[in-house]
């Protein structure tokens, strides 16, 4: 029980990788807020977590809009209290070579996945630097640092949350917050299964583990950063990426 009785908000997490790790924090003993776009789909897995025998409940956000990101948090603590772990893993893709790239799927992609992460992160602080304490864990890319093709709005959003997580780490460090990012490779989720089986197969071939990973895997990394085990580490990225980086 790694987590027992920490307050964390967690964003996409009605499912994949984000509700892997609501599942994961929760069997830790971590109580859990499902912050998703999709609000039957957000109450769906609440209602599953509280089966762990954890609070967890859905509220309705859709990251990229300070409204709501607001309104969000002022939901959170009124129903939880305090605010431990923020997990920023809300996000989308929208791909196409540069020259085809339209303007309104660039900017989706970095209003989603950076902007939201900013909105989230600017929020969070606010309460946790009260708390003298806090822990953020944002949800970056292995093509942050590879780059791919066809993913330069999506490379660059998940690049930026690196450069804002370090950022964080060396603004609020003084106030006990830890800032730390993970950057998956490839895992087996909504997101990636749309991909053809041609590129699947060509991306295992890069993978010195020769196999996908699972939202557990990093599930797994999540929460290692928002427990305590990890307390002298902020500033950092995990990769878990079966070595398809390093
Ligand atoms: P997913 O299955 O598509 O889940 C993403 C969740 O975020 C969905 O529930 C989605 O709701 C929600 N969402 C979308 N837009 C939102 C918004 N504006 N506000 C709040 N929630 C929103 O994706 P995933 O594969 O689990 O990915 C989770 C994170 O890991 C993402 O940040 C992704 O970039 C990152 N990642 C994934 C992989 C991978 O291989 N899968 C690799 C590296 C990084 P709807 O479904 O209703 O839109």
């Amino acid at each position: 029980m790694r987590l027992k009785d920490r307050n964390a908000f967690i964003t996409g997490a009605a499912q994949g990788i984000g509700k892997s790790i609501a599942a994961g924090m929760a069997r830790e003993g971590a109580n859990v807020a499902i912050a998703d776009v999709n609000p039957e789909s957000a109450e769906a897995t609440a209602k599953e977590i509280q089966e762990i025998g954890v609070k967890s409940t859905a509220i309705k956000l859709d990251v990229s809009s300070q409204e709501d990101v607001t309104k969000a948090f002022s939901t959170f603590t009124g129903e939880f209290g305090p605010l431990d772990i923020l997990v920023n893993n809300a996000g989308i893709t929208r791909d196409a070579l540069l020259m085809r790239m339209k303007e309104e799927d660039w900017d989706a992609v970095i209003n989603i996945n950076l902007k939201g992460t900013f909105l989230c992160c600017k929020e969070a602080i606010k309460i946790m630097a009260k708390q003298r304490q806090g822990k953020i864990i944002s949800i970056s890319s292995v093509v942050a640092f590879m780059g791919n093709p066809g993913q330069s709005n999506y490379s660059s959003s998940k690049a930026g949350i690196i450069g804002l997580t370090k950022t964080i780490a060396r603004e609020y460090a003084g106030r006990g917050i830890r800032a730390n990012a993970v950057a998956p490779g490839f895992i087996q989720t909504a997101m990636t299964d749309v991909l053809p089986d041609a590129v699947k197969d060509d991306m295992k071939k890069a993978i010195p583990l020769a196999s996908f990973g699972t939202p557990e895997d990093v599930a797994n990394a999540v929460i290692f950063l928002s427990s305590a085990e990890s307390d002298y580490i902020t500033g950092q990225t995990i990769h878990v990426n079966g070595g398809m980086y390093m």
